[in-house]
């Protein structure tokens, strides 16, 4: 998706390659004391954050409201709230998360005790995107701390008001010698990724997704990719259509105005159930914003004049010329376009084949519902596929058919909201996830770690190689027992 230029960096261009190698390596020597390596450090870190949410929550609101017109309901619900309860659940979890997972000896290597230790990254940075500037930027940082890493965080230059809130508070709460805000646009990330990190994780657009991998490969850094994608929904004719539609338009409109990336991005149905479909949202649509949404409070804004244009552009293909069935308005001004259904586009238009990312909500009709799955997997994968049904049959086909990053049966974006469920992308929506303790996996190595003792000190593995050997080898490798009592004896003494 190409969003057009971005601002200018945001402090003057300072913050170039020197700096940002100068600031790697200082964070580099901390990371290598073992400073963030304590369960005490890490808690602190979390206490800290959930301490700066519940003192500076009006400061909070405030930016996401500059950024993003975002009603105060949303902001807390969706982004305040969201990482408040990631970072408790952190903080209640840590301690069983630290701990040394045993696993059972195996008889090639018995007598051994064996576990997996989750030993830190190291130095890693966190790119994030604009949309949910504040649950995007900090829920990587409470696993990357969770984990006991030093933290380079670098907000999206699109929400400049919470960026700066970032740079400006996050010092007074948590360890600014470990834990880094940069701010700024293209030169000052361009400078961060040019440096070797033990992990980035970088949530945005795919375009960029590949600059950061390509950066990585660089230095075999590992990364974890959050992208977007065209989120399907598809809609059964038995359902409850009045529940269905108000699900589907808080998913859409209620979050974020559709700048969101598990937003429905387009509906598949049949012929004979879209108008009733399209007729329930938009009285939804009126219930819920009134008969001129413009007026109403309860809808961010786009987020800025490049998205306006690009999601005109998509409004004004001729491909899609008399599709609109509800909405279509627009105020370049304000930034607002009004909530907007279309219906029966056609394949080919442009607002079938890119992410939309706004307020647009295109219907495409199939004769029989399950024609959608093959639709679906015909496409790039879906970082989210929603289906509406009462059909348990058709529920399993679903899920065990169609790919994508995650799936919600009967309702929109709240899977997100359950922090034992991985959140992440597959294919085209990126990959590696988070949330939980999958946030704190994915800033975590897995060490394998086998302990052995002096007792049992199997000769027959030692040259020189006999026949006699082998054969107890074979047959301890087959389970024997008798050969594992031998091989335990030191038996064979000799050849
Ligand atoms: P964005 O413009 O905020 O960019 C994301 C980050 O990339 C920013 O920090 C920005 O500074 C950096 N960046 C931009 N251009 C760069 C370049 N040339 N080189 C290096 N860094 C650069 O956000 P966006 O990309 O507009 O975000 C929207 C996309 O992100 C959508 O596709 C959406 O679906 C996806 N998204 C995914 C998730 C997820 O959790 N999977 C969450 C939110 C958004």
């Amino acid at each position: 998706m190409d969003y057009g230029e971005k601002p200018a960096a945001m402090d003057g261009g300072e913050f170039d390659g020197e700096r940002a190698a100068e600031m790697e390596a200082e964070m580099r020597e901390i990371f290598r004391s073992g400073k963030t390596r304590s369960l005490e450090w890490r808690a602190a870190q979390l206490k800290g954050l959930v301490r700066m949410i519940e003192e500076k929550e009006a400061d909070i609101m405030a930016a996401l409201d500059a950024d993003l017109a975002k009603p105060p309901f949303e902001s807390y619900l969706h982004e305040v709230s969201l990482v408040k309860s990631s970072c408790t659940f952190a903080l209640k979890e840590l301690k069983h998360w630290m701990k040394p997972e045993k696993v059972p000896a195996s008889i090639t290597t018995f007598p051994s005790t064996a576990e997996i230790v989750s030993e830190p990254l190291g130095v890693v940075l966190i790119i994030s995107a604009w949309n949910y500037p504040f649950l995007l930027s900090l829920s990587p940082v409470i696993g990357a701390i969770a984990a006991g890493n030093a933290v380079v965080l670098k907000p999206s230059e699109v929400a400049p008001a919470t960026s700066s809130l970032f740079a400006r508070i996050l010092p007074d709460y948590i360890d600014n010698s470990c834990i880094r805000v940069v701010e700024g646009s293209i030169p000052e990330t361009t400078a961060l990724l040019e440096q070797k990190w033990d992990k980035i994780f970088y949530t945005g657009n795919g375009k960029v997704g590949r600059i950061v991998m390509a950066a990585a490969a660089k230095h075999l850094t590992p990364v974890t990719l959050e992208l977007g994608g065209k989120s399907p929904v598809v809609v059964d004719s038995n359902i409850n259509v009045k529940v269905a539609a108000k699900r589907i338009a808080v998913g859409k409109w209620g979050c974020n105005n559709g700048q969101a990336c598990i937003a429905p991005d387009y509906i598949i149905t049949t012929k004979s159930f879209a108008p009733i479909l399209v007729d329930s949202l938009k009285r939804t649509l009126e219930k819920f914003y009134g008969k001129d949404a413009s007026e109403s409070k309860d809808l961010s804004r786009i987020v800025n004049a490049n998205h306006f244009k690009r999601l005109t552009s998509l409004l004004d293909d001729e491909k899609v010329s008399g599709k609109i069935v509800h909405g279509g308005q627009r105020d370049e001004k304000r930034l607002y376009i009004a909530p907007t259904l279309l219906l029966d586009v056609p394949h080919d238009s442009l607002i079938m084949k890119e992410e939309i990312f706004g307020p647009l909500l295109p219907i495409i009709t199939v004769d029989k519902v399950e024609d959608s799955f093959d639709l679906i997997n015909s496409k790039t994968k879906p970082l989210a596929a929603y289906l509406f049904t009462k059909d348990k049959k058709l529920e399993e086909k679903f899920v065990n058919t169609v790919s994508a990053g995650g799936m919600l049966i009967n309702d929109i974006a709240l899977h997100l909201a359950n922090h034992y469920l991985p959140f992440g992308g597959v294919g085209e929506s990126g990959f590696g996830s988070y949330h939980g303790k999958f946030s704190f996996d994915a800033f975590s190595h897995k060490k394998a770690v086998l302990s052995r003792g002096f007792f049992g000190e199997a000769r027959a593995r030692y040259p020189p190689y006999t026949p006699r050997k082998q054969k107890l080898v074979r047959q301890l490798l087959n389970g024997s027992i008798i050969a594992m009592f031998f091989a335990l004896l030191g038996w064979p003494r000799s050849g």
